[in-house]
């Protein structure tokens, strides 16, 4: 089949589950279940998953290794459906970004970072985040859900659909890593953030490494044991700040989980070594985090702790309370901490004129009126008095 043709009959148009249920986002076990429930038998889900995750495939009657009565019989049934996308932006330098719309008209983002050499998929685990970190746009969203297995996986399919990248190659050129940071907290969803990870995971499908796979959070401390043990993806760990103080103001969440149980957590996490290192995300906040006593104490914090060290500056959104620090403070804080022996790059800025650059994901138009600044802040302190109790 011609690469024009593989593309259209495999990929596009994308459709809708109208009613059926929607395969992606099954387990293998689930999928073999399906299968024996509609009388067919369990080796038709090893079909099913390579045409699903492998090919690519969104209508059963290109899967020719099954029966045209079997492919009958599945459509029927069951779809593999796509989200809609709403609205599809690419930067300047490249970077794409789409926001999804999910079956039930909530709204979700994903990014696309292409580089010379590979490139990034920025997945969303939640709509908005219950989280209400200071400096991020994404926690001032109001509406917030998790989102299930099958809406973090149609991610991963739709953005492969977009790039053309279907069969899922071993070592994918377009989409050759995954970071879940995007919108939300992703050990605030745990269950379906492993479930879809182990799909996308899985050597038979999207075949997409755990080396080769990020998890940031934001800190939740009794979930970052189980993550190691079970996925065992790269951690990354927003840390923002080197003291209680200042990081119970930029990062609530801390006043649950305070630096102390947080270092402890990064130290025991599951097969640390010099080669898998955790990385610490610092957002550089003019005056606020970014001074060479900051610098030193981050040091200090992170002695014993195979760790790697990514500044980013702080990417402005409208109506945020901080601004970027500047490239000599910037470029002072890497050489303290470069000199103490932490690999600390300054994670480049992609995508900041479609406003997908880190801490810039929202899914609702911002307006931003006396009326909904006042309303934003009330469902903020709802937010924060929720987390505190
Ligand atoms: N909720 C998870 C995943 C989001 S990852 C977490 O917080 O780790 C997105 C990364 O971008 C996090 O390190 C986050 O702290 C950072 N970030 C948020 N807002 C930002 C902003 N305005 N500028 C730069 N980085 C930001
Ligand atoms: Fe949520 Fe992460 Fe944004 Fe904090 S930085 S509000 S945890 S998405």
């Amino acid at each position: 089949m011609s690469a024009s043709n593989h593309a259209a009959a495999f990929a596009l148009p994308a459709t809708d589950a109208d009613g059926r249920k929607n395969l992606v986002g099954l387990s293998r076990d689930e999928l073999e279940a399906e299968m024996l429930s509609i009388g067919l038998e369990k080796f038709r889900a090893r079909q099913l998953w390579h045409w699903i995750y492998h090919r690519g495939a969104t209508d059963f009657t290109v899967m020719t290794t099954l029966a045209k009565p079997v492919r009958e019989k599945l459509a029927e049934t069951y779809a593999v459906a796509r989200p809609t996308v709403v609205r599809d932006l690419k930067s300047v330098d490249g970077t794409r970004k789409w926001l999804l719309r999910m079956p039930d008209g909530q709204e979700v983002e994903s990014v696309h970072i292409p580089e010379e050499d590979r490139g990034t998929l920025c997945v969303s685990s939640q709509v908005g985040c219950t989280l209400t970190c200071r400096f991020c746009h994404t926690g001032t969203q109001r509406l917030v859900r998790n989102l299930d297995a099958s809406e973090i996986v149609a991610q991963v399919m739709l953005a492969r659909d977009a790039l053309g990248e279907w069969p899922a190659p071993p070592d994918g050129r377009m989409i050759s890593n995954i970071v879940m940071m995007g919108m939300g907290e992703p050990l605030f969803n745990y269950e379906n953030v492993a479930k879809a990870l182990k799909i996308v995971m899985d050597g038979d499908g999207v075949s997409i490494s755990k080396r080769r796979i990020t998890l940031s959070t934001s800190g939740v401390v009794p979930a970052m044991k189980r993550c190691g043990e079970e996925l065992n993806v790269n951690l990354a760990v927003s840390l923002h700040a080197v003291t209680d103080e200042l990081r119970d103001i930029i990062m609530p969440i801390n006043r649950k989980y305070p630096l102390k149980e947080l270092m402890d957590a990064c130290r025991n996490y599951p097969g640390l070594n010099n080669a898998r290192r955790i990385t610490f995300e610092y957002v550089m906040l003019k005056g606020i985090n970014d001074s060479p006593a900051d610098a030193r104490a981050l040091v200090k914090l992170l002695d014993g702790i195979p760790s790697k060290i990514n500044l980013i500056p702080f990417n402005p959104w409208p109506g945020a309370p901080y601004e970027r620090s500047t490239d000599k403070a910037i470029q002072v804080f890497g050489d303290i901490v470069n000199n103490a022996g932490y690999a600390s790059p300054v994670r480049t800025t992609r995508g900041e004129d479609i406003m997908a650059a880190c801490g810039q994901l929202k899914s609702a138009s911002v307006r931003l009126s006396a009326a909904d600044r006042a309303a934003i802040e009330k469902v903020l302190a709802e937010k924060d008095a929720a987390l505190v109790g």
